[in-house]
């Protein structure tokens, strides 16, 4: 319990891209009940439809990835993989 933390760049863009798609979800979620359109990434990236979905893609990989955690190289060489299903 030495409470080293790993922070690598992919984990961090990680974070903000989940922590934005669940905002932007919840506004759509307010939104919703009060009869408006508060998607804010449709707001933004409105008049661009390609790279409005483009950010739901990265949102949804950035998911993926706190699911399964960041295997880049300093996330395996201070954590190692020890909950590996395919090894031996
Ligand atoms: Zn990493």
């Amino acid at each position: 319990m030495d409470g080293k933390k790993c922070v690598c760049t992919p984990a961090m863009i990680g974070k903000v891209l989940v922590i934005i798609g669940a905002v932007n979800w919840g506004l759509v979620g307010l939104g919703g009940l009060f009869s408006g359109d508060w998607n804010v990434v449709k707001m933004i990236l409105g008049g661009w439809p390609v790279v409005e979905n483009i950010v739901y893609l990265l949102v949804g990989i950035a998911g993926v990835m706190m699911i399964f955690g960041c295997r880049c190289k300093a996330c395996t060489s201070c954590q190692p993989p020890a909950a590996g299903g395919q090894a031996m």
